[in-house]
């Protein structure tokens, strides 16, 4: 199934990393990788990468391949040896070698799977098949989102933006097929092609489920009617980031009322949500046409369970049989990202285990990964980064001494976890078998919804986590006012216990101060110390900060990717404040650690370079990728990360620090016209 995405967190480095037991003798900062044609000052992340971006053509299953790619790949090799041992069926029943092993075992039957079909889903088929007025709406939809099914809108239960204490129901937009409400609306060519591929794979799709050609049609253009009624009320990404606009806390009477025509209590109870106090409605305009489409003035029943009966394939469709994946993969992996080929199947059961079980596949991964002095090393190196970031808040010349205040005891308040959770999540309510692949997903995704109903009303669990272990990427949660580092991105090339200190900060330091940074960009701000959706900043302040962002939406939104299509500065803007916040702090943080060393040590180059400038490199080179274009529009569209090219530029042209590492003359392209460097943090 489709992995739902952790909207309320706001992830760093979305790029992947990995694992350090393959003994890898290349050195740290290669020279081979570099372009000696370019010029630093030209462009440094082809300077850096150039001659790694030609020798490494994207392989065929992959969209993009980069630093992230290739280290997902050796980590997926240790991942795979544990599942294959584990699924040696071997493991006590009820053990987590037994739930990961019969778990992926029964994906891997790939026979099997073909075997069953749809039929693992003829009862929810059924489901839908069986409603006959629209008051069976809520419940049926109710039905679906227990098992991880459908969609219309997203149901979640998170904090309560305004009080980190108490947990809450949220209900917010979603329900569509294509990537973003965009993809609905905009009038070019290329857009007007998408969609009409989109509707083609509708029409498959429904063609798989049986129905004849005519119909398959008429299905595939209800649904795309459904969907742009959707779309109409729905967001843009850029009005998303604005924590204040899409929040507002209701009682249920209240929700009932905006979204009338759909019984929003029945489908609660349904759920088994029972009848939340409180519901923060996210997007009410979307909440009000969900409504009125349910309703007998609305959309005809038909179209609905069309709908319903489409969003059902949709998310079960990589696990059915092989007709259904293919299908699938022909739009969101071809269409959409250029890929072309479909991933080993044991790469894709291995992502669902993790997904399923993964924190009981981390056990088991840490075990083998991740040392005591590795975390030890980590945890020095964040309290190193998080002293700098301090003194650099009370050297900052924009903002005011009470301002300060507030953000100093933000600071102070970050909860840091690091590689993997004290308390391990406990798998023992969910039973896994060596039976249907589908009804493994199901139970797995009815035992996550299971967790979260039991939130409801109550404090946060501050062991928690929200990445597993083996996952190469890091995270800052506003909310919690917390950064978590999983094992997965602790190893080369981020953190290499092997390199230089100057590697090591320009790698996971960079993506620490990173995170530490996305707790005071756009949208981290606006959350105080606690975790609250709560202003700490003075009036005279917040303009300034506002000031000096604008310049860095500018500054994106200049940069082309590919075509006529630039980067969108405001979709971007907390991560290109992160980056260029992070590197700030960790350039800082060598300085410091230099300082410490004996005077003849402080300067020494290795293969030619000195610390600094091997500080910019292996920040260079932690972006480096190749990319095909379809992927790269995708990520235009929907990404709040910049292409690897531009967040590795990006940033260094506001430096003066990198201009004199390298001597870059006035003028030069890397640098930012008129040398207007913004500084942030
Ligand atoms: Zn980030």
């Amino acid at each position: 199934m489709r992995n739902l995405p952790l909207a309320r967190l706001f992830a760093a480095c979305s790029l992947v990393l990995a694992p350090c037991h393959a003994a890898d003798k290349t050195p740290p900062i290669n020279p081979g990788n570099f372009d000696s044609k370019t010029k630093p000052g030209v462009d440094f992340y082809r300077y850096a990468n150039g001659g790694w971006m030609d020798k490494n053509p994207i392989p065929a299953e992959y969209s993009r391949w980069g630093a992230f790619d290739e280290l997902t790949e050796r980590n997926n090799a240790i991942l795979h040896e544990i599942l294959d041992e584990a699924a040696a069926g071997k493991a006590a029943k009820g053990s987590a070698a037994q739930k990961i092993g019969d778990f992926y075992a029964s994906g891997m039957d790939e026979a099997a799977v073909n075997e069953a079909g749809i039929k693992p889903l003829q009862g929810e088929l059924n489901a839908i098949a069986a409603i006959g007025k629209y008051s069976d709406l809520p419940v049926a939809i109710a039905r679906l989102h227990q098992l991880g099914l459908g969609g219309l809108f997203r149901f979640d239960v998170d904090q309560d933006e305004k009080n980190s204490l108490n947990q809450i129901v949220q209900i917010g937009q979603g329900g569509l097929g294509l990537p973003d409400r965009d993809y609905y609306f905009k009038d070019d060519a290329r857009s007007k092609d998408l969609r009409a591929k989109y509707e083609a794979h509708l029409k498959a799709m429904f063609a798989l489920l049986g129905e004849l050609p005519e119909k398959a049609d008429a299905s595939a253009a209800s649904v795309m009617k459904f969907e742009t009624e959707l779309a109409k009320v729905s967001k843009t990404r850029v009005a998303l980031r604005d924590p204040e606009g899409n929040y507002h806390k209701m009682p249920l009477a209240q929700l009932d009322q905006i979204g009338a025509g759909f019984a929003w209590s029945g489908y609660f109870l349904a759920l088994g949500a029972g009848q939340p106090v409180e519901i923060d409605v996210r997007q009410p305009e979307f909440v009000t046409h969900v409504g009125e489409l349910a309703s007998e003035k609305g959309l005809p029943l038909d179209d609905w369970k069309t709908y319903l009966r489409w969003h059902l394939i949709h998310s079960a469709a990589a696990d059915l049989s092989a007709p259904f994946v293919e299908e699938d993969f022909r739009f969101y992996g071809q269409t959409l990202t250029g890929a072309k080929e479909l991933r080993p199947r044991w790469k894709r059961i291995l992502k669902e285990t993790n997904g399923a079980l993964g924190e009981a596949l981390g056990q088991l991964y840490v075990e083998k990964t991740f040392t005591a002095d590795s975390k030890q090393r980590c945890l020095t190196m964040v309290e190193d980064l998080r002293t700098v970031l301090g003194e650099r808040i009370r050297q900052l010349d924009w903002m005011g001494a009470e301002t300060k205040v507030a953000a100093l005891k933000k600071l102070v308040a970050f909860t840091v976890k690091i590689g993997y959770p004290d308390k391990w999540r406990d798998y023992s309510k969910l039973e896994i078998t060596r039976g249907s692949h589908v009804i493994n997903i199901l139970r797995s995704n009815a035992f996550e919804m299971g967790r979260a109903l039991a939130k409801i009303g109550q404090p946060i669990d501050k062991t928690e986590w929200h990445m597993t272990p083996p996952t190469v990427n890091a995270y800052y949660s506003p909310n919690r006012n917390e950064i978590v580092f999983p094992a997965g991105i602790l190893q080369p090339p981020f953190f290499d216990a092997a390199a230089d200190d100057a590697v090591n900060y320009g790698g996971i330091g960079a993506v620490i101060g990173h995170e530490m940074t996305h707790g005071f960009d756009d949208q981290g701000r606006q959350y105080d110390a606690d975790g609250n959706l709560k202003n700490w900043w003075t009036d005279e302040d917040m303009k300034r900060f506002k000031e000096r962002s604008e310049a860095i939406v500018k500054q994106f939104d200049d940069y082309v990717a590919i075509d006529d299509q630039h980067v969108t500065g405001s979709l971007t803007q907390g991560e290109n404040i992160a980056d260029l916040g992070g590197l700030k702090i960790a350039y800082n943080a060598l300085e410091k650690a230099l300082a410490r060393k004996p005077a003849e040590e402080r300067e020494q180059k290795i293969d030619g370079f000195t610390p600094q400038q091997r500080l910019f490199l292996s920040w260079a080179q932690v972006w480096r990728n190749n990319i095909r274009p379809e992927a790269l529009r995708l990520r235009l569209n929907t990404d709040p990360h910049s292409p690897g090219q531009f967040r590795a530029n990006g940033p260094l042209g506001n430096l003066p620090e990198f201009q004199a590492a390298f001597g870059i003359p006035a003028g030069s392209p890397m640098l930012r016209p008129g040398n207007q460097q913004v500084q942030i943090w």
